[in-house]
């Protein structure tokens, strides 16, 4: 049994994604302590539970009942058996604005070894604060995936905004046939820009105020910026997103419109984001970082190695590499050079 304690490092709710999804995939039993202990609520909340419930359903245990003991809202302690997981077709609720998108990275990896191909349909939030927006999942996480042997496809149904949340995203998922590792040390080609300011039940006029503050502000043609009226969404929202797409990878900042912040603020705000990464040259930014270490942590151990190159590793990914450690036989090495950027390699300990 592998026994993870929740408090370590940044002691967020990743600690408790990513123990869930190795232990799915390594078939180890999992005991998790001190869930989200320093937080002002500590435990689980609600869309740590969905992710819990998620995979229990798909690794449903090999003796009758729960695979999971604890799976309640509030519990600082759970433990989870996993069986192999099942392929198949899923439908999963988070009930709140909580993110729809961190439940399926939860569920991506075992699906990923699953015995079958698999369809998955989740409600929640889409472009909510402090998880990956579902145009970073679509356009920037899965590619890189892709490259790896990964099939997935998401789309989304409708949008779920913050506070409302109720929108819905859907997954294909296929099993992995053979793993591939990959390299992410630079950026290929010149600045492909992208501007999308999204305004449900809002007037667009927000989104076009929003797109022609960074019209302004960047030479970038006209053709990258897009305004979208959102028909189907669980509630009112607005959002500006900056893509800075490049030749092998892709990176995505969010700016989150809210009652009382000016248009204009909102993307100023997404706008120094992006520029901070631009300006740091580095091609894997901090958010992709710490999400792209779990499948080339798979990837490491199935003998393929993959590196990339980051600026200074976040808490978060610090932590993260030590929850991969304690399940993965691969040896993960973490370089700081000279120019403050971090060269991190993964590949299995054989
Ligand atoms: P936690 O705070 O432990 O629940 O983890 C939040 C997860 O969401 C981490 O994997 C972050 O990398 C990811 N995340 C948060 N904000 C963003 C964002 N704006 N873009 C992409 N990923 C994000």
């Amino acid at each position: 049994m592998i026994e993870i304690d929740g408090s370590m490092g940044e002691g967020g709710g990743q600690i408790v994604r990513s123990s869930l999804a190795l232990a799915a995939v390594t078939g180890q039993k999992l005991r998790l302590r001190n869930i989200r202990r320093g937080r002002s609520k500590p435990g689980l909340l609600r869309q740590h539970l969905a992710g819990v419930r998620a995979i229990s359903q798909i690794c449903p245990g090999t003796v009758g009942g729960s695979s999971v003991e604890g799976a309640e809202l509030g519990s600082t302690e759970l433990v989870f058996t996993p069986s192999p997981p099942r392929g198949g077709d899923y439908t999963f609720e988070v009930g709140s604005a909580g993110s729809a998108v961190l439940v399926a990275q939860t569920i991506l990896p075992a699906l990923l070894i699953a015995d079958a191909p698999s369809d998955v349909t989740i409600g929640g939030g889409t472009h909510a604060a402090w998880a990956p927006p579902f145009d970073f999942f679509e356009r920037c996480y899965l590619p890189l995936l892709a490259r790896m042997g990964v099939r997935a496809l998401t789309e989304i149904q409708s949008h779920g905004f913050y506070p409302a949340g109720g929108g819905k995203i859907s997954l294909t998922i296929h099993p992995v046939q053979k793993w591939r590792g990959q390299q992410i040390n630079e950026r290929h080609g010149t600045l492909q820009p992208r501007v999308l300011a999204l305004a449900a039940r809002v007037p667009e006029s927000v989104a076009e105020r929003e797109c022609d503050v960074i019209r302004r502000k960047t030479d970038w043609e006209p053709s990258a910026f897009e305004t979208q009226e959102v028909v189907r969404s669980g509630g009112p929202g607005n959002v500006v997103m900056i893509e800075c797409g490049f030749d092998n990878v892709r990176e995505l900042f969010i700016g989150f419109g809210k009652k009382g912040v000016k248009a204009e603020r909102v993307a100023r705000g997404v706008l120094a984001d992006a520029r901070k990464y631009l300006s740091s040259h580095v091609p894997v930014g901090s958010y992709l970082a710490d999400q792209l270490l779990l499948p080339m942590g798979m990837a490491a151990a199935n003998g393929c190695h993959s590196e990339f190159v980051t600026s200074e590793l976040t808490p978060h990914s610090k932590t993260h590499i030590e929850v991969l450690q304690q399940f993965l036989d691969i040896q993960i090495r973490t370089d700081v050079r000279k120019d403050g950027t971090t060269h991190v390699s993964l590949q299995g300990s054989g």
